[in-house]
């Protein structure tokens, strides 16, 4: 499991602010899922699950409702989404038991990356970067890199649109999102990390967002 910081962004009636929260959990089958906690339970629950958010943390979550987001599946919390750590479940038991045997002294995170990476095509950055392949839609390609420079390693995150997440402008008459094409919008601020990474003679810039730029960051 995974807690993000909370973000704060103002609502549409410009009077009152409103707060979100993702968390991502990896289930049984080493697949992962983003539940974006909404208002209070960001705030409350949310915090909660971050301050006691140990190695393999059980949570169970109820009244969830389902969106897509980029194709990916997504819950958000509603009015009645309640949460418990640990319930004392069949299935908590159940999962301690995967926990145990399958997991064991290696870490879940790893695990998942393993097992991402298996289900992924290798390609070459050079073929990557000379478009030498065709990449298909709805697959996932794995290539192998060397970081050689972080570029905004003081500075990695930007100011992003709460509703399509894109940059912000920021103009003498306001914030505006060119995307949503609105005056005044909302700003949450977002991780991104914009590298340069090397394979042999080819490479190539990369921009890193959110969970996968702080992971990074925090392994430097
Ligand atoms: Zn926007």
């Amino acid at each position: 499991m995974k807690v993000q910081q909370v973000n704060r962004f103002e609502r549409n009636d410009k009077l009152s602010f409103g707060y979100r929260r993702e968390v991502i959990l990896i289930n049984t089958m080493l697949q992962t899922i983003t539940i974006n906690l909404w208002d209070d339970l960001a705030l409350n629950e949310g915090q909660l699950l971050k301050e006691n958010c140990i190695k393999n943390s059980i949570v169970s979550f109820y009244n969830l409702k389902m969106s897509t987001y980029h194709r990916f599946p997504q819950l958000q919390s509603t009015f009645t989404t309640g949460m418990l750590q640990n319930p004392k479940c069949n299935e908590t038991e159940r999962i301690n038991l995967w926990l145990e045997h399958i997991v064991g002294k290696r870490s879940l995170n790893r695990l998942w990356v393993a097992k991402s990476i298996k289900e992924c095509e290798e390609i070459k950055l050079e073929q990557l970067m000379d478009k030498k392949i065709t990449l298909k839609n709805d697959m996932h390609y794995w290539f192998k890199a060397t970081i050689c420079e972080i570029e905004n390693k003081s500075k990695p995150w930007y100011e992003a649109c709460a509703s399509c997440l894109k940059e912000i402008i920021k103009t003498t008459k306001g914030i505006s999102c060119s995307n949503c094409t609105k005056q005044h919008v909302q700003i949450i601020q977002r991780y991104r990390l914009r590298m340069t990474v090397r394979d042999n003679d080819t490479s190539a810039r990369l921009t890193l967002f959110e969970d996968v730029a702080s992971d990074l960051l925090v392994a430097q």
